[in-house]
């Protein structure tokens, strides 16, 4: 069910003489369970790809195609927590919208907090946790959908390296158990290599997918 399909994209942003095209007819097959990384220089239309997937907005024109029932998982750059519920509650949200019983939102929470290596930390709040340890956090919060597909913009790029192989490393992990399917942009191409099994270029102007690779160098995977 965690397939993606993109056919014939096309997204137009304002009108007339100030229209910009940001996404050109642009057509992907993401076979469930895959991991692809979305690469390309600003304003290439790599947000806007994924925006148009994760329902934010709608295409222009062409078709997005998602399992049944599939409602991705999107996180960007900025954590975006909130800040006056504890590390628990914030993971807690989307088991509550779902409307779990209290008893299985516990146990829910705690098994999250426990994969991402937080489980100390579910009393604290947002302000009182490291940047990597706030997109931990909002990793649970959106691994609580219960998502096949996980739509990440950026979401390491404003930590700093040592912090960012780390979590490079548990994102595999949880990957790879889950069976999740990513969607992936970033514009540093040595972390598209790093965790891609196909990398994507997209070019600005209009955007559209020019070359697109498979990672075949053997990865670490449990
Ligand atoms: P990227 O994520 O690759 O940097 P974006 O998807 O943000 O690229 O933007 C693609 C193009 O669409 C750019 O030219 C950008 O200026 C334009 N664009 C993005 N969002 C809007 C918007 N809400 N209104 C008008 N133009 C936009
Ligand atoms: P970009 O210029 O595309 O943003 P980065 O400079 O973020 O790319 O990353 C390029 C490489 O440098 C990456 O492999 C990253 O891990 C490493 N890197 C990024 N920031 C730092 C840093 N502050 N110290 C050491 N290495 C870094």
């Amino acid at each position: 069910t965690g397939s993606v399909a993109l056919r014939g994209v096309t997204k137009v942003y304002g009108q007339g003489g100030n229209a910009v095209l940001a996404l050109d007819r642009v057509s992907l097959d993401v076979t469930p369970g895959e991991f692809v990384c979305l690469v390309g220089a600003s304003g290439c239309g790599k947000s806007t790809l994924l925006n148009l997937v994760a329902g934010l907005d709608r295409a222009s024109g062409g078709a997005i195609e998602l399992g049944d029932g599939v409602n991705p998982g999107l996180m960007f750059q900025e954590p975006a927590l909130f800040p006056w519920l504890t590390v628990e509650a914030n993971v807690e949200v989307p088991l509550k919208l779902r409307g779990l019983p209290r008893a299985e939102r516990r146990a829910r929470v705690a098994e999250l907090l426990r994969t991402v290596h937080l489980a100390d930390f579910g009393r604290r709040r947002p302000h009182q946790l490291s940047g990597g340890m706030r997109q931990r956090v909002a990793l649970a919060r959106t691994l609580a959908l219960d998502t096949p597909v996980l739509l990440m913009d950026e979401p390491f790029g404003a930590l700093d390296a040592m912090t960012r192989d780390i979590l490079h490393d548990e994102l595999e992990r949880i990957w790879s158990e889950r069976g999740l399917t990513v969607l992936f942009v970033t514009h540093n191409v040595r972390e598209a290599a790093r965790l891609a099994d196909r990398i994507i270029l997209l070019s600005s102007r209009p955007g559209r997918i020019i070359w697109s690779t498979r990672v075949d160098v053997p990865r670490p995977r449990r």
